[in-house]
């Protein structure tokens, strides 16, 4: 695979560090967790929406556009991070906002990632949980269109095949990290929204021949739904790539048994993930992804679903920022 391919512009602090988690390791006891930080992405606060906007927003500069324009949810991390890659490329951006939870907490609708979007100098709309989100963002598009400016729209998470090339990068800077420092990688395990994340890694890692299985924990849809669209982004990617059928259907495996009342619903086993990776680690999760992802690979390890000699990486794809979106849920003065 050879991504120089594709236009990109280099927005992330990469490679990002591939690092031990000893103390959570002991404390679960066993298997041996690595964390991949794409946390550490750089953009703004960083997360993974960091290397698919390389490719996108070059795509955007290529077709000539002077504005972009995305959607999320009220607290997304995708949004934040495109804010960012506009203002650093001169851009203009248009945030629209889904209020898919319902919150009407100040926290939820005005602090965390919308703080910074505004920083950033994006305006942002708001729209009803369940709203047309595309069919919005459309109706934006051709008033841009209509006053003079030049529209590309960025569909949600950057999830689309010229999006998931970010992370058939990632899933090469991976297997490179995994040989230098001899780590036989047994399992990646990641949270899964929007599906960009896990199409790319499996194209890549497919694309590099690697061996290493990826499970994605979902955040929001129920496993047949998203392991179709992983599999079909993972599809679309590789044929973008020049390597049509080489994802097998099976390579694409979804646990979405910690998703609970809904996306971007709390837990208990989020918040229980999210105060252990803190506690025992200094990590920083999120309470929409990382957070439900890490509690999906704590609830599998105690269950046993992994062997105690294997090597685990978590991917962090960020989003801690959406942590002051929810901060009603963490009691600072609660003990361990
Ligand atoms: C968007 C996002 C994800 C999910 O990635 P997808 O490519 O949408 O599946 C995971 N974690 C965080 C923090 C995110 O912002």
């Amino acid at each position: 695979m050879h991504l120089a391919r594709f236009p990109r512009v280099r927005l992330g602090h990469m490679h990002t560090p591939l690092e031990a988690m000893p103390n959570l390791s002991k404390l679960l006891g066993g298997p041996n967790l690595f964390i991949k930080r794409d946390d550490c992405t750089g953009l703004a606060s960083g997360g993974n929406k960091t290397r698919k906007l390389e490719f996108l927003m070059a795509d955007a500069l290529a077709k000539g556009a002077d504005t972009v324009i995305t959607q999320g949810a009220v607290q997304s991390n995708h949004a934040r991070q495109t804010a960012a890659a506009a203002a650093k490329l001169g851009m203009k951006c248009r945030i629209l906002l889904e209020n898919r939870t319902g919150s009407n907490s100040v926290d939820y609708c005005n602090s965390g990632n919308v703080l910074l979007d505004h920083i950033l100098g994006a305006p942002t709309q708001m729209y009803p949980g369940g709203a047309d989100m595309n069919a919005a963002m459309a109706e934006v598009a051709d008033e841009i269109s209509a006053s003079g400016g030049k529209p590309y729209i960025i569909v949600g998470g950057g999830s689309n095949a010229i999006g998931a090339l970010g992370y058939v990068n990632c899933a090469i800077e991976l297997v490179a990290q995994a040989n230098d420092m001899g780590l036989n990688i047994h399992h990646l395990v990641h949270a899964t929204g929007s599906a960009g994340t896990q199409a790319g890694l499996v194209a890549g890692l497919e694309g590099c021949r690697s061996l290493v299985p990826v499970l994605g924990i979902g955040v929001r849809a129920a496993r047949p739904q998203q392991e179709e669209s992983v599999y079909k982004l993972a599809c679309a990617t590789a044929d973008l790539l020049g390597i049509p059928g080489s994802v097998a259907r099976e390579k694409v495996v979804a646990n979405t048994d910690y998703v609970g009342p809904g996306y971007g619903m709390p837990t208990d086993a989020m918040i229980e993930a999210i105060n252990l990776a803190a506690r025992y680690e200094g990590i920083l999760l999120d309470p929409v992804y990382s957070g439900k992802g890490m509690a999906g690979l704590i609830d599998l390890i105690r269950k046993g679903h992994f062997k105690k000699s294997e090597n685990i990486v978590f991917l962090h794809t960020g989003g801690n920022v959406g942590l002051f979106g929810y901060n009603s849920l963490f009691d600072a003065t609660r003990p361990n």
